[in-house]
């Protein structure tokens, strides 16, 4: 019987872990299918408080997991299929092969952002292809950048990239935004920014060196299609909360978000938490990814604690 497990191996999971460690509950980690999580597929970490230089995203994930079994946390690389609740109140965690018992779990399994499913896309993502304007649009100054998507985090990324791009061409498959009025004011209020309607990525063309150029631009009115040159695209059309697995035992907001209790990461049922973006629509940043990690541990802790 383990004292906690957690889900998920991004930044809310080894924050977890590194606090339940050091309160001695010694945690077994699953690092799911993508360990070290969202950050691994960036580069350049440059708003985490501490690296005045900047990290890369995944050197920092393995600083991460380092300092989490400097502790005497325990890896095991497996996926969870579900997790069910014993009569006494404990979990099982039921893995591929193998269902593990275990007193509290905390679900950090993160969101994964939606791409487009273009060919190169994989080999693209950092390389002037990635999902998170706060992240990287510092980047590219002065250059032309495009948004592809309609949506609240469309408009938000469009209007945030205006401090450092040229231009930022808004790239929507329809002629209306589905963005509050609000967001889609201001986004179309602003000079930097040009919509192009109706309108959808269908490849994306790369210089030499194997970095974003341009984009291949296909209007779906009239099938006609042109170049965009922009020197990176930032993919905005949602994410997919990675919360399929747990059904029944905690509730999940529309867009499949897991509801935590207000102001705290536990769930609806005793004993289970959730931190970061599994969790979290609204920032979906690693530090408050971390700080989710954190708040959940000490939550489990004290759990614990009263039920022993
Ligand atoms: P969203 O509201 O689901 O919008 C996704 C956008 O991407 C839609 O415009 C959609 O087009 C487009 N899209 C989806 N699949 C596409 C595809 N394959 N090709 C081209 N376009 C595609 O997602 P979101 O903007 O990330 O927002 C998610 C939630 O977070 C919302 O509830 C939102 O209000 C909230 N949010 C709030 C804030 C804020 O208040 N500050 C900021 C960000 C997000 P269609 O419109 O044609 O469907």
């Amino acid at each position: 019987m383990e004292n906690v497990i957690i889900i998920g191996t991004g930044c809310a999971g080894y924050t977890a872990a590194i606090y339940t460690a050091r309160a001695n509950l010694a945690p077994l980690i699953i690092s799911g299918t993508q360990p070290g999580g969202q950050l691994t597929t960036t580069t350049e970490v440059e708003n985490f408080p501490g690296f005045p230089e900047g990290i890369m995203g995944p050197d920092m994930m393995m600083n991460m997991q380092k300092q989490a079994e400097k502790f005497g946390s325990r890896i095991q690389y497996a996926t969870v299929k579900g997790i069910t609740k014993n009569a006494d109140g404990t979990f099982g965690v039921e893995l591929e092969e193998e269902t593990l018992q275990t007193k509290t779990v905390i679900i950090a399994t993160g969101a994964t952002p939606r791409y487009l499913g273009l060919p190169k896309e994989r080999e693209l993502i950092g390389r002037g292809l990635t999902s998170c304007a706060t992240c990287d649009g510092a980047f590219y100054r002065d250059v032309p950048v495009c948004v592809i998507g309609g949506g609240d985090s469309a408009c938000e990324e469009a209007s945030f990239l205006t401090r450092f791009a040229s231009k930022v061409y808004l790239i929507h498959r329809r002629d209306e935004l589905r963005a509050s009025k609000i967001m889609a004011d201001r986004a179309l209020g602003n000079p930097k920014i040009e919509p192009i309607w109706n309108s959808t990525v269908g490849e994306y063309l790369t210089d030499e060196k194997g970095e974003m150029r341009a984009v291949k631009l296909v209007n779906l009115l009239d099938s006609s299609e042109s170049e965009l040159e922009v020197a990176c695209v930032f993919v905005a059309i949602g994410h997919v909360p990675n919360s399929s697995f747990v059904s029944g035992l905690v509730d999940l907001d529309e867009n499949g978000y897991i509801i935590q209790n207000p102001g705290r990461t536990s769930t609806k049922t005793a004993g289970l938490f959730a931190a970061g973006d599994v969790a979290d629509h609204y920032y979906r940043q690693a530090i408050t990814a971390a700080g989710q990690g954190c708040a959940a541990a000490l939550e489990a802790e004290r759990y614990l604690s009263d039920i022993e």
